[in-house]
């Protein structure tokens, strides 16, 4: 495999691959020098246009724990700041010859592009609403680790859905992985079509006891071009996870950054059926292995082909 652009560059076993590589890569982060030699003398260029403290930490922790040389770029500060468009800072930083070119950006679709205008492998780290394949597999690998297999286990995925990549990146998986999948939030905030993706749609979380596992998401305000709900306090009654409608048997997962008081409250965070600490555990592990997948695993290993284009269906790059 070249490329991780989707989670549907993933079948169930390829997954299962990268995670069980991931597990073994739980042994080096347990050991006091955590590194192995496996991409050493080759480069590893993080590119964010958007913020993040998870993702783009991780990322950098996998790659220098693979022993790669590490390069990071955040849009602020960088000549992205000057006017510096996309493809040019790419053309610029392949000069570098880089191995992968891990890619943050508010743009659907971005990762797509820099795969097709760069020779190296590309990792989507978050490309606007479209998809964090990445997050999806740390979401498997938290919840394989806990209950063994995601085979028939009922995962309720509960706020904006609707600008949410997380949401979509992970009911792909979830299915793939054999879990069943509803959706849950406000209409406003649900994507007319989501069922498409084989999951279930409610807008109360009246039958939230059903699921064993509740997946919360962030109100991603800075995405909402309108008002989607009448206001936060009317959201925060409604859907709100706290100690009430969290059940003691209920798994709890978010991806971070939490809006405490929002979508969760304050004591279901810090119970211990939260699975967030463990979620963010996951990201250095997992990243490590799809680095190696792409870099050093797989069939596609010794074969880096600078006439590589993929040719598959994407969507078109769009303004978040
Ligand atoms: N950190 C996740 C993302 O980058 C979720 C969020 O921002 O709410 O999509």
């Amino acid at each position: 495999m070249k490329h991780l652009l989707s989670i549907e560059d993933l079948d169930r076993r390829a997954i299962e691959r990268i995670l069980d590589r991931a597990a073994s890569f739980a042994e080096v982060s347990g050991r006091e020098i955590k590194k192995v030699p496996t991409l050493r003398g080759r480069t590893v260029v993080n590119l964010f246009y958007e913020s993040s403290t998870r993702t783009s930490s991780s990322f950098e922790l996998a790659a220098k724990r693979l022993s790669a040389d590490v390069v990071s770029v955040r849009s602020a500060g960088s000549s992205v700041d000057k006017g510096e468009s996309l493809k040019d800072t790419v053309q610029t930083l392949s000069a570098y010859d880089p191995a992968a070119i891990v890619i943050r950006s508010p743009n659907v679709g971005a990762a797509e592009l820099v795969a097709r205008w760069s020779p190296a492998s590309v990792v989507n780290a978050g490309d606007g609403k479209h998809e964090h394949p990445t997050q999806a597999l740390l979401d498997v690998y938290t919840l394989r680790r806990r209950l063994g297999s995601l085979e028939g286990t009922n995962i309720w995925i509960v706020g904006d859905v609707l600008h949410s990549r997380v949401a979509r990146s992970d009911v792909i998986a979830f299915k793939k992985m054999g879990a069943r999948v509803t959706v849950c939030g406000p209409p406003t905030l649900i994507p007319r079509g989501v069922e498409a993706l084989g999951c279930e749609v409610a807008v109360t979380l009246d039958r939230l006891g059903e699921a064993e596992v509740v997946y919360a998401l962030r109100m991603q305000t800075e995405r909402m071009t309108q008002a989607y709900v009448p206001s936060l306090r009317e959201y925060v009654a409604t859907y709100q996870i706290d100690g009430r409608r969290l059940h003691p048997r209920q798994l709890l997962m978010h991806p971070g950054p939490v809006n405490r008081g929002v979508e969760l409250a304050g004591e279901v965070i810090d119970s211990p059926q939260a699975l967030i600490g463990q979620q963010v555990e996951a990201g250095v592990v997992v990243r490590m292995a799809v680095l190696f997948e792409l870099l050093a695993g797989g069939e596609r290993d010794g074969e880096r082909s600078r006439e590589d284009v993929p040719g598959r269906e994407r969507p078109e790059p769009q303004p978040a």
